[in-house]
């Protein structure tokens, strides 16, 4: 029984959401999991409030600390905390979220197979032939959702090129409600010091050719941790174009991080790998014969958003200190209004641009 409507590479959201979606359409669905559930994935962990549509009921009991309140800093010297008037963001453990889905995934009839590591593959007939660390399938479709290094993608003829680096580690200290993000610290990124229940994670992010080990140590001796033990290391790849993005080919789409599909802002990716992977079963059982076009059709509004993330990213980490002034006169608040998903960051930086350019004027004559 090696026969499967559809293969899934990758167990993280982007695979679980595909998985969960194809199923509940009645597909026949295996997920291939290269690390035994519950696996260990470093994130800050923070979805935005405009998820929860996507997410199959029950997901709020994962929920370890309810954001309604933010902390814009600048260059570690000012900063400044504007509330919400709702929650604008949760904070959950990846490896408790990642399994939840994983579970919802497999309720509707998914398999998952785990411990099993997608090998590579050869088209036969009108079939694909997944050679894995246990063995061979076969499948009509697949979706390759196995994340930065996605094995998938690379067979496909892809490289990543456009990503951030980022370190974070976790600590004792508790912020309950709010999130502190530091700009001007580095180039092109961020830092930030989140919530994690009763710990917190900090991190930093950053798409230069950084000392990004002695740039965290420096923000967080700042912002006074001193023991620092053990410091991870991770990638979160982005696009800011449609040209960034990869699609697919003919019946093998890409979801989530394997596609780029994260946002170049803040490298915000659950949210895109959950919306992508519903995206791409549409894609498959919309156009049976050639799914990878219609998915780059029908991901024209996702695609569309990291685009405009991308704007508001290379203007607003070019002049952070404009940027950092904005925030402060509303910016922030347009902002947590994207984040509940009641403006688009196609709103957020039409509607932004004017006021940045006064604030650019501002900036060089009263510097
Ligand atoms: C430090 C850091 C902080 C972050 N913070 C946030 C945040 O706060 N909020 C947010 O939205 N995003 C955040 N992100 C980004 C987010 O983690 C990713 O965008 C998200 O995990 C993408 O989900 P995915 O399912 O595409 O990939 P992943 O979550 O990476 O899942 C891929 C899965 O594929 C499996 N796999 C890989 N290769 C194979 C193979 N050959 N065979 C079988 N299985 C395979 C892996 O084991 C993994 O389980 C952060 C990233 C980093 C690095």
């Amino acid at each position: 029984m090696n026969f499967y409507d559809l293969v899934v590479v990758g167990g993280g959201p982007a695979g679980s959401s595909t998985a969960y979606c194809a199923s509940q359409k009645g597909l026949k669905v295996l997920v291939l999991e290269k690390k035994k559930v519950p696996r260990f994935k470093l994130c800050a962990g923070c979805i935005s409030k405009r998820i929860s549509s996507y997410l199959p009921a029950g997901w709020e009991k994962l929920v370890l600390n309810r954001i309604s309140s933010g902390v814009l800093g600048y260059a570690g010297n000012e900063s400044l905390e504007i509330p919400a008037e709702e929650d604008i963001a949760y904070i959950i453990d990846r490896s408790e979220f990642d399994a939840f889905l994983l579970d919802k995934a497999q309720e509707t009839g998914a398999h998952l197979l785990q411990e099993c590591e997608f090998l590579h593959l050869e088209k036969e007939g009108e079939r694909y032939r997944i050679s894995t660390s246990k063995g061979v399938f076969y499948a009509d479709y697949l979706v390759g959702a196995d994340g930065f290094y996605s094995k998938v993608a690379t067979s496909l003829g892809y490289r990543k090129n456009k990503f951030f680096k980022a370190l974070e580690f976790f600590t004792d200290g508790e912020l309950s409600h709010k999130v502190l993000i530091d700009i001007g610290i580095v180039k092109r990124g961020y830092a930030w010091i989140f919530p994690k229940g009763s710990k917190i994670s900090v991190g930093i992010a950053c798409t230069g050719n950084y000392d990004l080990t002695k740039a965290l140590k420096d923000y967080a001796e700042k912002r006074g941790f001193k023991n620092i033990t053990k410091v991870y290391g991770w990638y979160i790849p982005y696009a800011e174009s449609s040209r960034d993005v990869f699609y697919g080919k003919e019946r093998i789409l890409l979801t989530g991080d394997a596609g780029n599909l994260t946002d170049p802002l803040l490298g915000e990716g659950i949210y895109y790998a959950v919306w992508s992977g519903k995206v791409a079963v549409d894609a498959i059982t919309s156009s049976p014969s050639n799914p990878a076009e219609n998915y780059k059709t029908l991901l024209k509004d996702l695609v569309s958003e990291l685009v405009y993330a991308g704007k508001i990213a290379r203007l607003g980490y070019r002049f952070q200190k404009v940027a950092y002034r904005m925030a402060k006169k509303g910016a922030l608040k347009t902002y947590y209004r994207l984040l509940t998903g009641d403006v688009s960051y196609r709103e957020l930086y039409r509607g932004g641009l004017l006021d940045f350019f006064k604030g650019l004027i501002y900036n060089y004559l009263w510097r």
